[in-house]
Parts: C-alpha cells; structure tokens; sequence
C-alpha cells in the first residue's frame, strides 16, 4: 500500500511534459513513446563550455521524470559506458514516465581525461553545486545541472565510480536527514533497490551550499542516490552489467520500467566514514585492498619523495573497510589516499559518534644554543626583556638572570624560546635546537604515540618528567614522547609533551586554575603582560643534513603537518599555527630564522643589530617580527 502511495506521488510531482506533449531538454525534443537524443547548453562566461549530451526517453504512458548522471568526473567510465548502453536499451513503448539521461554531466574533464578537477578552472564538479550562473565552467556546468536537471525531474541517479586513479568497493550513498522527511525515505527506497553490497546512508550539514549532487538534489526535494561501483579508468563488461542491473531495479522501484525490484541479498550499513587525506606531495604506494578489513593503526600504505625516501606513513583511524583506495603514484596534500568506512548489518538511525582522532601539536617551545657572541648580545639587548618579552631564568621563581646566566627564557603570550649559551647546564652543543611540541588536551598525547611509531619504524617512548617544588617533594610535571635516537643528535630534537594538571598546581598554588586546563597558556598566562609585544611563533626556518631533514620532515608528519607549497628546495610543513620551513645542507647552518606574531605593530626602532649578521627585524605595518641568525653563516670568500 505504501509502495502505491509513493508511486502515485511520483505520478503527482512530474513538472514537465504533461501526458501527451513532448519532453524536451536542450535539443532533444521526445514524443510519447520516444526516444531523443540531444545537447543540453551550458550558457555565459567567457570561456565556452562544451554542451551536455543528452538522451530523452519517453514513456507511452504518464509517470515519473527520472534522471541518470554519469562523468561528473570525467575519468570514471564505468557509469558513462553503462548510461549509453542503457540509452539504446530502455523502451520507450512500454516506459511510464520519463528518464533522461545526462553522458557526460563533465565535458571539459572528459574530454581532457582530468581525475577530480575540471581542466579549467581546477574545481571539482561534485564540491560547486548548486554553481553559479556567471561562474567558472565548472560552476556553470554545476549551475545548469541544479536548475535545469534537478529542478525539473522526480528522482536522481548519480552514478560515480572510483576516479581514474581509484580502486574501489561498489556501494550506493543517500542522503538521510534531508529537510523532507519523505525524501529520505524515498532516497532510502531507490538505495535498497539498487541492490549494492555496501549501503552508505549521509547526513550532510544543510546550513551552507549543498556541494554535492545528491545533497542538492535532496535538499530541492528531489529523491536521489550516488552510485559508486569501478574504478582505475577501466570498465569490464561485468561492471557494465551489475551498474545496468542496479539502474533497472531503481527505475522498476520507481514504477517506470515494469517488472519486481527486488535487489539481491542484504547489504551492510556504513555508520561512519573518513578519507585519510595526504598531508604531502609524493609517490604513494596503497597497502591496503578495496573492500579490505584494516584494525584501527594500521598501515595503509607509504609515500615516498621522488628520490624514494619515505615521507609519510599514513594509518587506518579506526578499525573499518577500505571503500576505496588511490592506486596509482601521484598524491597531492589535502587529497584523499583511502576512504574508510566503519560498518553494520542494520541500518543506523543517525551518524556514530566520530571516533577519536590524534589532537592537534602547538609549539611548546624551542631551545638553541648559541655561539658565545650571539649569546652575549642578545644577553645585554635591554629591549628584549624592556619591552619584547618577559625573560627570566626559569622554574619556579622566574628570576631576573644576572650577567653570567647561560640560559635565557624569553617569554610571549603562547610560546616561549629557550636561549642557551655555550656554557649551558644541559652540556648541549653550540648549534643544536630542541623542539618541543605539545598537545593542549588532557589525556590526548598517547594517541599520538602509534601513527607517530608507524611513521617513523621506530621505537617511541612515553616518559613521565617530575620536579622538585619546595615542601611538595617531587610534583609530576609533563608526559613526553620521544623517538629513540639510534644515535646522540647534534642538530635536532624533537618530542612532543602534554603538562601534567599536579604541576599547575604547585607553580601557582594561590592563582586560580582549572583542574584539566594542560595547555601553553596555563603556564604563560599567569606570567603574561599585554603590553608586551610577543605574541607567539609563527615561523621557523632551519637547515639540516639531508639525513635529519628528511627525517623530521616524517617526524612532523606523523603529528598531523601538512606540506604547503614553497619557493625552490624548502620543504614547507603547515600545522597549528606554525610554519616549518626545511632546507637540506651537507654543512647545515642550523636555525637560520624565526617569524613571531606580536600583540601589536611595534612603534619606534625597528631593527635591532645583533652582531654578524644577526638581527631582530620588526614590520612597519603588520604585528610581526623575524629573528635572523647568524651563526654558522657561510662567508663568501673575499
Ligand atoms: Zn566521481
């Protein structure tokens, strides 16, 4: 009975070509009972966009207006090889209704065999819906799909397959929570009957544009599914006909073809899904299959450089099959390496709850220890406590440091530098910098530990670090990892760490604190004066041996940095609020520059000698200030 209902709704909502008249959808015009093939324009801008072909087929008999989508990416063949086999197949004679048919929604990415991005204007198809009118081709293609598809039929098929570079598990996706409840269920019908093994119900945010087909397809109140079945630029005849099958099953569900839908066996419910993104350019090499079961951390295959250095280990973030899989070299950062699903036999009534992921790593601070001059001038610049920072000696008195100190602690509102002399107490090398990243969320650094193992194929420590304070004996301080070193490290260490709350506790027994406040600002807070100019770090440049450099390259991949584009061999790394910039040198020069934000624009002297070369610089117009060392500098010859 509630089949008949929704079948005699269909029948209600067709908008167009009333019984008897013609359908037409750009050129192509079909009478009753016929089919047409045609162009459907797409119209405006500057560059002009190849037409959409199109076929109309026109039932004898009224029912509901159907459109089948292929080539949004013009580089996944199975659909637009399924569509025009479809096209010559289907019979208008004995067809209710109307399906029209759109080959290639993406002339222009078609054409020109792009994966993703249309050729022109580098935007993906199935991100710019609903498109713009006067857009990019791309939007415009997006624009007239929307208005002139869309807004014009009862129910969508958008069939996809993994991109020309993909390999993956057939599955067929809804969207289930559009604005219409009835929708939904209408979307959920077309789903089952296409009969594909995976089930991917959506729960899109509608609050901005809608982005994707189905999404917008859904949200102007037409029905709709994505179809996902292929994939690597190929299409086996056995493809052809499980994609063929699905289709007829839909529009048999949708009472345009006759006959029973029923869709063979029961599939499995995706409850939640995630595509591991690359965080950088390189060679990707997959580990993992379509359709394959991987345990949460799992390795789901490795990036390479172009000299075969491996840059990026990437792991499963949570235990799920493998939807799909890129499987050819090229990766690019932000694009996606594997698509993960968590599954279930029944279908979830809403989304699961996101499973917990690796936090974010801030800048705790950094340490260097400089040559002796460079030390010295820095130690006798009045401005840099009167002014620039706050500067002390350090735990828990934060005393002034007198005029033999070795270490100088220059304090801003979310970092802090750690500035050593040659004759430091820690007996570390003139040269050397130490890292120290941290995670501002209580309870979060281990979940750092596994990617950062995998990454690295080494061992990592985690290591409780205690301090004395007066009357409390030992007060446990911060929990650190650190990866073990196959040798002592001259240059460059690196660990990441997360305050313990008993060390607040201790350093600041009269203030008021918040029992899992773990973060840079519960210890820089308290000791913060607004009026002083720094702010944070923002910018480090360092020039390591081609052996350090590539391995802290992975090391801060593991933590969640992501490459970003830069000038000539820097290797550049974005993460929260910090840029990395990483040169590779036989004779390394170490820390060569550090970029600070400030509370505000600096009024007065601007630059600040410090002595062979070394300066600090501040902008004129923006908050901001750059450290330029000197030490090490090569000379030019005289
Ligand atoms: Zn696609």
């Amino acid at each position: 009975m509630l089949a008949v209902m929704v079948l005699l709704n269909l029948v209600l909502a067709a908008q167009v070509a009333p019984d008897g008249t013609a359908a037409t959808w750009g050129s192509a015009v079909a009478a009753p009972g016929q089919r047409a093939h045609g162009y459907l324009p797409v119209p405006g801008g500057d560059e002009d966009v190849p037409p959409l072909p199109v076929t109309v087929i026109r039932g004898a008999k009224p029912g509901p207006v159907v459109a089948l989508m292929a080539g949004i990416h013009g580089a996944e063949y199975v659909p637009i090889l399924t569509l025009q086999r479809l096209a010559a197949k289907l019979q208008p004679e004995t067809m209710r209704g109307t399906v029209v048919i759109v080959h290639i929604a993406n002339v222009p990415s078609f054409q020109r065999r792009t994966v993703y991005y249309g050729p022109d204007d580098w935007k993906n198809l199935n991100r710019v819906f609903p498109g713009n009118a006067s857009g990019t081709p791309t939007e415009r293609i997006a624009h007239v799909l929307t208005h002139e598809v869309f807004d014009r039929v009862d129910a969508v098929v958008d069939v996809h397959c993994g991109d020309g570079n993909e390999a993956l598990s057939p599955y067929v996706a809804f969207i289930a929570n559009a604005p219409d409840p009835s929708v939904t269920e209408r979307s959920r019908a077309m789903a089952m009957a296409f009969g594909a093994p995976t089930v991917k119900p959506l729960w899109p945010d509608f609050a901005g544009p809608t982005r994707y087909t189905s999404a917008t397809a859904t949200a102007r109140g037409v029905p709709a599914i994505g179809v996902e079945w292929g994939g690597e630029a190929r299409a086996s005849p056995e493809e052809l006909n499980r994609v063929e099958a699905g289709l007829l099953r839909v529009l048999k569900q949708l009472g345009v073809v006759a006959g029973g839908a029923a869709a063979p066996g029961k599939p499995r419910f995706v409850t939640w899904s995630e595509s591991v993104m690359s965080p950088v350019h390189g060679l990707f090499t997959p580990g993992v299959r379509p359709g394959q079961r991987v345990e949460a951390g799992a390795r789901l295959g490795e990036i390479k450089d172009a000299f075969g250095r491996t840059l990026a280990v990437p792991v499963a973030p949570f235990t799920g099959v493998v939807l799909y899989v890129v499987t050819t070299p090229p990766v690019n950062p932000g694009e996606p390496l594997v698509s993960l699903g968590q599954v279930t036999n029944t279908l979830p009534a809403q989304p699961a709850v996101a499973p917990p992921r690796a936090p974010p790593v801030v800048l705790n601070h950094f340490y260097v220890v400089l040559p002796a001059e460079a030390f010295a001038s820095l130690r006798a610049l009045d401005f840099l406590s009167d002014g620039f920072a706050q500067v002390d000696g350090g735990l828990p008195a934060f005393k002034v440091p007198d005029a033999s100190a070795q270490v100088l602690y220059v304090r801003g509102q979310d970092t802090y530098l750690e500035l050593l002399g040659p004759g430091n107490a820690f007996g570390e090398p003139v040269g050397k910098v130490g890292v120290g990243l941290s995670v501002e969320q209580e309870g979060t650094l281990s979940r750092l530990a596994g990617p950062l193992r995998t990454a690295l194929g080494q061992k990592v420590h985690q290591t409780r670090t205690r301090r004395k304070f007066e009357g409390r004996g030992e007060v446990p301080w911060y929990d650190a990892l650190y990866r073990e070193p196959s040798a002592p490290d001259t240059s460059l260490d690196l660990w990441v760490s997360e305050y313990l709350p008993e060390f607040f506790q201790a350093l600041y027994p009269d203030r008021p604190w918040s029992a899992h406040d773990v973060s840079r600002r519960a210890l820089l807070g308290p000791r913060f004066k607004p009026e002083r100019l720094l702010r944070n770090v923002e910018r480090i440049s360092l020039e390591l041996s081609p052996r350090r450099a590539h391995t802290f390259i992975r090391e801060l991949v593991a933590l969640g940095y992501q490459q970003v584009s830069s000038p000539g061999d820097v290797f550049a790394l974005q993460g929260e609020g910090l840029r990395w910039q990483v040169r590779e040198a036989a004779q390394p020069r170490g820390l060569l520059e550090v970029g600070f934000s400030l509370n505000r624009v600096k009024t007065g002297p601007r630059v600040y000698d410090l002595g062979h070369g070394a300066k600090l610089e501040f902008s004129k117009d923006a908050p901001e200030a750059r450290w330029v060392l000197a030490n090490g500098r090569r000379r030019a010859v005289p």
